[in-house]
């Protein structure tokens, strides 16, 4: 899939890798370590700030956790902020990946690391690692769990579906619906899924801000305007905050309800997909991810360069970022109740 994929500027690309810098060093123990987290858009953002707090703080680091809701000047704001502190390792989870360039480079001349946390930091050469889940998986998965769920409801097509895609200001969020189309697009060519409204391009698939009520919304407007007659047989949706938004509009024009997908594996979600409502959920532990960049963490620290696994997928549109990538696995109904063993919130719910 990756060598078929030429995308250009953000995201993925075959471009050399651009090499890490940072590494080197070392640096003291207690040193403060920023991270600088987006808007609680959905559970796993909330998850991260008490997961780093606690495991930064926990390996003898000062942990200086932030988040943004107030928006893009706040996030600027706050990492200029991180840097005055004397912050060595800055992680950043970004609302808008190609808005904080002035602040990265103070945070670069100041001798700081930086980490991009789950979202890509763009067009911007003062980035020296990405560690998140393979965000064009993520997108291959949610793809290919509407053609299942829709064919698990009637063998054969054509099947009329719409298409929702995440916050434009995320970049993560034209790489996740990149990744379904990948997999939905040749479909919509042969006529087997029909778009009915013709919304088909990410700039009008959009949710601005990741927010349910602008999902809700839309969905609602496509219901009266293509589906008073038509039946809607699916959604792909990119998260699941996005998904109950889509199942909330359906319900209340009392419509069927079409296999939705979703991603992060929110506690309603999942208890949702239990229900049989909700068809499928990413699991993107968000654990796992906070944990490998205080491995990041800890390894600049000794003076070691940090382990990567791909040095060839995310291009920022000035570089090729060194990434440690975990991978993403979806849940429908039929994996469950064994997708959570270990995990202490999802693992009793799914019993
Ligand atoms: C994350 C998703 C999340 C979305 C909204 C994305 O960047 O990768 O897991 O659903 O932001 O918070």
């Amino acid at each position: 899939a990756i060598a078929a994929l030429a995308l250009t500027g953000c995201g993925r690309s075959e471009s050399p890798s651009g090499g890490a810098s940072g590494g080197a060093g070392g640096f003291e123990q207690n040193s403060s370590i920023g991270v600088a987290l987006p808007q609680k858009t959905s559970e796993n953002w909330v998850l991260a700030e008490k997961l780093f707090n606690d495991g930064l703080n926990g390996a003898g680091f000062k942990a200086d956790v932030q988040f943004a809701n107030g928006g893009v000047s706040e996030q600027q704001n706050q990492i200029s902020a991180m840097v005055t502190k004397g912050a060595k390792v800055i992680i950043v989870g970004a609302i808008d990946g190609s808005q904080l360039g002035t602040q990265l480079k103070q945070a670069k001349d100041a001798g700081a690391t930086i980490i991009a946390y789950d979202r890509l930091l763009l067009n911007t050469e003062n980035v020296d690692y990405y560690v998140a889940y393979d965000n064009f998986k993520v997108g291959e998965l949610q793809g290919q769990a509407l053609l299942d769920g829709l064919k698990a409801k009637k063998p054969n097509g054509p099947y009329n579906v719409e298409l929702f895609a995440g916050s434009p200001d995320d970049a993560n969020a034209k790489v996740f619906f990149d990744g379904a189309m990948s997999v939905l697009k040749p479909k919509i060519d042969d006529g087997t899924l029909k778009v009915v409204s013709g919304q088909t391009n990410f700039e009008q698939a959009v949710t601005q801000g990741w927010k349910a009520e602008n999902a809700q919304r839309r969905m609602d407007t496509l219901l009266t305007g293509s589906y008073t007659s038509a039946n809607l047989d699916g959604v792909l949706s990119p998260n699941d905050t996005l998904a109950r938004a889509v199942l909330t509009s359906v319900k209340a024009a009392g419509k069927p309800l079409p296999v939705v997908t979703g991603q992060d594996s929110e506690v309603e979600s999942v208890k949702s997909i239990m229900a049989g409502e909700q068809y499928s959920t990413i699991n993107k532990d968000t654990r796992k991810l906070v944990e490998h960049a205080i491995t990041m963490v800890k390894d600049l620290q000794a003076g070691k360069t940090p382990e990567i696994n791909d040095d060839k997928s995310y291009n920022n549109g000035t570089k090729t970022v060194p990434a440690y990538l975990l991978e993403p696995v979806i849940v429908t109904a039929a994996n469950v109740k064994t997708a959570y063993t270990d995990d202490p919130v999802l693992g009793p719910i799914t019993k």
